[in-house]
């Protein structure tokens, strides 16, 4: 049967997810972790996230407010969840699964200057909503999954949320029932005094979905303790749901990498697709369950610093923390990171905070505060030879100060922190000279790089041309790429008309790579991206090492 005719036996079915009481409950997490088990019994899975705020998308929200931005092939920015989305699935996910309050008020309020609704008076109810759902019916087409998993941002009660709520419910009417259903993750909280676990805020935010016309099929729990049988019975009753259709999501010890097994457990799998009307095959899920064993309890140990100056936000950082994890698991190496704000080491110098870690990672960033303080954690990586993997930022900075200190061009700087330097190492980019907006306008997205052969990149890759997502805006200047080579700062890959530099390298150290693009966004949990590989393959090498 070719796949288009089973297509036509299958129709696409739809999973809500939702969330209530609290926001960070792990609904994304949930969501991909449902997208994980639903893949491992053979369906083809497509996640989107709908975020209610009004920005068009977050690339332009500081990670304080956010986290990170996640780039997807396409060059949308968008929001982290959809880097979780793409490392629990086999995804690669567009520009079309990320929809804001933003986009779609930018769609009506374009059509309604251009006359789309000519002699109608534009609503939130229909015209919103109808955006909403033929969001929904473009990426069934364009994607063509089995099942396509939405979470919708935000928590049950924002007012913000209100029109995707609606759009929901309206769809699940036209879509049928066993096309259609709602997961709403709550909390469960353990009330310290009593002793007990709460189940009052599950069925208040039930209640309040309910009110909006829509009927949770499923509830996930996040509880800190197990839930027993009289707990479950009394959310099934209060909030009428199936009992069996109340999962615990107990806290993940270890690893969030844990969730789809947990999840298993409670057969969140087999639940939702005999309520889709999905048959389906078990999961084996052994690949998934041994890589969690060697994130657990991995047979070496590695420290490593990340120096960056949005150190104390788990999320600003994540993918790169998750491709780390990934590399670590796959060289079954435990690694200890630990988290460096770059304005310490301004202030106390770079021995003070890395002279016991046994490699450097710089992240990307914008804006010049700390940026002193990176460029002594390169010069220390470079100098004592710990090994250093530099992501954009983290490329220009190893060529500032490759620049001053090797080159001995004194006071050379990126255009984007002292525009005054009188070398001018990293510049602004042609193509970005005559922007003027800053929404959607880096370079973004996956371009071609070519390798050198004979260099690390190029035997890390085992490939003469590879493609990589990036976002940004200043690039190392043309004009002294001969001085930095000259010196021993090998460009060991280049965009293929050869002018732009995307990978820099020290053949005379142990390990020291800095790249221009981020190569955190496509790694996987069983395929690590090389160059995190490389670099933790070149901690154990280091840290094997006797101490001197
Ligand atoms: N701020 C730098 C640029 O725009 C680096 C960007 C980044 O690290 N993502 O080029």
């Amino acid at each position: 049967m070719s796949t288009d005719e089973s297509k036509r036996e299958r129709p696409t079915k739809y999973i809500f997810v939702t969330g209530g009481v609290v926001s960070s409950l792990g609904k994304g997490l949930a969501a991909a972790s449902l997208g994980t088990l639903l893949e491992y019994r053979g369906l083809r899975v497509v996640l989107q996230k709908f975020d209610p705020y009004l920005n068009v998308d977050p690339g332009t929200m500081s990670p304080f407010q956010h986290g990170e931005v996640y780039v997807l092939d396409d060059g949308a920015e968008t929001d982290l969840d959809l880097g979780h989305y793409e490392r629990f699935t086999s995804g690669n996910l567009t520009k079309n699964n990320n929809l804001t309050s933003g986009q779609i008020y930018e769609l009506v309020l374009e059509k309604e200057r251009r006359g789309d609704y000519l002699g109608a008076t534009v609503q939130v109810i229909p015209h919103v909503t109808d955006e909403v759902k033929q969001r929904i019916h473009d990426v069934a087409k364009a994607q063509n999954p089995d099942v396509i998993i939405t979470e919708i941002g935000g928590t049950i009660g924002d007012i913000e949320g209100l029109p995707f709520l609606e759009a929901m419910r309206q769809f699940a009417l036209e879509n049928g029932k066993e096309n259609v259903i709602f997961i709403h993750c709550t909390l469960v909280p353990f009330i310290a005094a009593a002793g007990e676990l709460k189940t009052k805020p599950t069925q208040q935010s039930v209640a309040r979905m309910q009110s909006l016309g829509i009927q949770p099929d499923i509830i996930i729990c996040r509880t800190e303790h197990e839930l027993d049988e009289d707990m479950r019975r009394k959310i099934s009753m209060f909030c009428n749901v199936d009992q069996r259709a109340v999962i615990q999501a107990i806290d993940m010890k270890h690893s969030i990498y844990e969730l789809p097994l947990e999840l298993r457990k409670e057969r969140l799998d087999r639940i939702t697709c005999d309520l889709l009307r999905l048959e389906t095959e078990r999961p084996d899920l052994t690949d998934w369950e041994q890589f969690v064993d060697r994130i657990i309890s991995p047979s070496h140990h590695v420290k490593l610093a990340v120096v960056g100056k949005y150190i104390e936000l788990q999320d600003a950082y994540k993918s790169i923390y998750e491709a780390l994890t990934h590399a670590g698991a796959y060289l079954d190496c435990g690694l200890e990171i630990v988290r460096i704000d770059a304005e310490d080491i301004e202030k106390h110098g770079a021995e003070a905070y890395l002279s016991s870690v046994g490699g450097v990672l710089i992240p990307g960033g914008f804006g010049d505060r700390g940026i002193e303080g990176k460029i002594a954690a390169a010069r220390f990586a470079r100098e004592t030879k710990l090994p250093y993997l530099g992501i954009c930022l983290g490329m220009q900075i190893a060529t500032i100060e490759y620049a001053r200190h090797v080159c001995g061009l004194e006071g050379a700087n990126s255009q984007e922190f002292d525009p005054q330097s009188p070398h001018l190492v990293v510049c602004l980019l042609e193509d970005q000279k005559d922007v003027d907006q800053k929404g959607g306008s880096m370079r973004l997205g996956t371009w071609i790089t070519d390798l050198k052969p004979n260099t690390r990149a190029y035997e890390l890759y085992q490939s003469a041309t590879i493609t990589e997502r990036h976002r940004h805006r200043y690039e190392v200047n043309p004009d002294y790429k001969h001085v930095l080579d000259d010196h021993g700062l090998t460009i060991s890959g280049t965009s293929p008309d050869g002018t732009l530099a995307e990978i820099v390298e020290i053949e005379e150290h142990p390990f020291f790579i800095a790249v221009q693009f981020h190569p955190e966004f496509l790694s996987k949990p069983n395929h690590p991206h090389p160059l995190f590989r490389g670099f933790v393959e070149a901690l154990l090498k280091s840290s094997e090492l006797p101490l001197g």
